[in-house]
């Protein structure tokens, strides 16, 4: 049986070299490349995540890259889709946090379907035609990351 009493300070992690406030429930985005946390905050609708504090670093010094951006999103786990992260970056590092503990560290892969999250810019696809269609894109070429639309088949240029 555990002691309820028994509540171990939370451990420090490798992501909290910048002193901000510690999440207690939520992901750390690590290894960002720095300069598109911006584009990161739009592709996941940060902005729009009810009840969530999002703390967004960028520049922030790293070993691995030398300039690096950072984002911390208090939020409950599972608000986050983690196929369209990948999909921007399958480089960034996911740190699932629970109980103040880094519980999961997921890996990143591009996602092999993505969904109305890229739009065809094919004037003659039927997306562009039929407006409540989903805007569907399969994964063509996994080392390529190349992505073709699924009715028309048009390579998506300009990730
Ligand atoms: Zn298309």
């Amino acid at each position: 049986m555990s002691n309820p009493n028994q509540n171990p300070a939370p451990q420090d992690t490798d992501c909290d070299d910048l002193s901000i406030s510690r999440i207690h429930e939520g992901y750390v985005l690590d290894h960002i490349k720095a300069g598109s946390s911006m584009k990161i905050y739009d592709f996941l609708k940060l902005g729009k995540l009810e009840g969530a504090a999002i703390a967004m670093i960028m520049n922030a010094k790293s070993s691995k890259m030398g300039k690096k951006d950072l984002i911390k999103i208090e939020c409950p786990v599972g608000s986050i889709d983690l196929d369209v992260l990948g999909y921007i970056d399958h480089n960034i590092t996911v740190n699932i946090i629970k109980d103040n503990e880094i519980k999961e560290k997921p890996k990143l892969r591009p996602p092999k379907v993505i969904k109305n999250i890229i739009r065809c810019t094919n004037p003659r696809c039927i997306t562009s035609i039929e407006q409540e269609l989903d805007h569907i894109f399969v994964l063509n070429d996994e080392a390529k990351e190349q992505y073709r639309c699924k009715y028309c088949e048009a390579r998506y240029h300009g990730k």
